[in-house]
């Protein structure tokens, strides 16, 4: 029996915070929450979550310098991080998947659709970290 993934959220807004921790919660997951990103580098520095969900646009640091932040700590860098967005074009995926997040999720997010979103971006992070 292993303990749940535990997920950081880090996100400004208070509702989309709010539906993300509840419908994670709810199917099982342990959640972490910060509503800045120096807040959720701290958190992630001292808890080790299993993967972070970062909202791009945040109050002062955002959320591309946030992850090379995580990633330039030897304590944080396997942390696999999704880009948490609103404004996910094309365009947008690409440049987020290139600047080293481990994938993305777009907001509102879709209650439904979400737990096995986050399931399939867990999978494929554990996948990458044993090749
Ligand atoms: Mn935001």
């Amino acid at each position: 029996m292993t303990d749940s993934p535990v997920l950081l959220i880090v996100e400004d807004n208070a509702r989309n915070l709010k539906l993300a921790r509840d419908v994670l919660a709810h199917v099982g997951y342990g959640t972490l929450e910060a509503r800045t990103a120096e807040d959720g580098i701290a958190l992630a520095r001292s808890q080790r979550p299993d993967m972070i969900l970062m909202d791009i646009q945040l109050p002062g640091m955002d959320g591309l310098e946030a992850l090379a932040e995580l990633r330039a700590d030897p304590a944080t860098a396997p942390i696999p991080v999704v880009a948490f967005t609103a404004f996910a074009m094309k365009d947008d995926r690409e440049r987020f998947l290139a600047a080293g997040f481990h994938g993305y999720l777009e907001k509102p997010l879709n209650v439904r659709e979400f737990p096995g979103q986050v399931a399939d971006l867990l999978a494929s992070a554990n996948a990458e970290a044993q090749t």
